[in-house]
């Protein structure tokens, strides 16, 4: 299935280098200007790119990694070391006296004004009789560490997290690989074509028309319409038309009281849409390579199935009755 969100969205690629990533409030990734180009059954953003580039439509590039809070959602988590024991943030590096008692302390614990004396032990120091090294000093506690630990802050809900706690985005950005130009000129050239067809049978054309039902609002690839016959058509492009993306496309088409034209463009359908379409619920044509339309096409998993009308006869069904 293509739908025309997803031909609008890889055909902005033409103009448009790539798309790229960001992080919402809620700590998802988002691209804004792929949000715009689609309509909302099309599902996620991020999704459809994915879908895409797993089929070597797009290009996925990575870009970064970020690191959301996993309390509150927001992005970009600052580094902190913290007091081993109780892991407070506020343990510092500092100048630390070591007696040969055995007490040790921050420089500050010993300095008595004109002297330097231990607190413990209460002696004046004696330069020999110190140890000076710089180590963690846990304001919050007694705790002193040659190491401490680490942690992620948040600064918005300031919570403290284990580093392997933050949640971790991948960003990609997107743009169009070489394989994606011809699948994209494929899916537009079967749109092109069957407008001019539907043209050429006196019909006013709409390309990539959002049609308003009473339940939603939806894109259609192409809209037809002829006033003086009050007959209209709507074409839904497939790249393999599968049973229930036919029928959905259907009772679009059924709520405008247009007639389905569903067209494939890998040449091929999954067996029960044949059905449908020989019942004339709907007509079905095959894109193919050299750029024109047929009625014959391929059926999944079976064997080549001809059909024998011409493509006027199939394009020219009959005006629909009107209630
Ligand atoms: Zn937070
Ligand atoms: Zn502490
Ligand atoms: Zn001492």
């Amino acid at each position: 299935m293509v739908s025309p969100g997803e031909l609008r969205l890889v055909n902005k690629l033409t103009e448009k280098e790539s798309f790229e990533p960001e992080i919402t409030d809620t700590g998802a990734v988002s691209y804004p200007d792929v949000t715009q180009l689609l309509d909302d059954a099309d599902g996620k953003p991020a999704d459809v790119l994915e879908h895409f580039a797993s089929r070597d439509v797009l290009a996925g590039e990575f870009v970064s990694k970020v690191y959301i809070c996993p309390e509150c959602t927001t992005e970009g988590l600052q580094y902190t070391t913290v007091c081993p024991a109780c892991e407070a943030p506020n343990a510092t590096e500092t100048l630390v006296l070591e007696h040969a008692c055995g007490y040790a302390g921050p420089e500050l614990e010993f300095d008595a004004g004109d002297k330097y004396h231990c607190p413990d032990c209460e002696m004046e120091l004696q330069s020999e009789d110190v140890d000076e090294t710089t180590r963690y000093v846990c304001n919050e506690c007694t705790e002193i560490a040659d190491v401490p630990d680490e942690r992620l802050w948040c600064r918005e809900c300031f919570s403290i997290i284990q580093t392997l706690a933050a949640i971790e985005r991948v960003l990609y950005r997107y743009s169009l690989s070489p394989t994606g130009k011809q699948w994209l000129s494929r899916q537009k050239d079967a749109r092109q074509t069957i407008a001019e067809a539907l043209e050429e049978r006196r019909f006013e054309i709409e390309i990539d028309m959002t049609v308003t039902t009473e339940a939603t609002s939806q894109s259609v690839h192409v809209f037809a319409e002829d006033s003086m016959m009050g007959d209209q058509r709507v074409v839904g492009i497939y790249e393999t038309p599968d049973t229930d993306r036919v029928d959905e496309f259907c009772e679009i088409a059924n709520s405008l009281e247009a007639h389905p034209i569903v067209i494939t463009t890998s040449g091929t359908v999954e067996e029960d849409v044949t059905a449908r379409a020989e019942s004339a619920e709907l007509t079905l044509l095959a894109f193919d390579g050299d750029g024109t339309l047929t009625t014959e096409y391929d059926t999944v998993g079976s064997d080549k199935q001809g059909f024998l009308q011409r493509l006027t006869a199939a394009i020219d069904v009959p005006v629909r009755e009107r209630q």
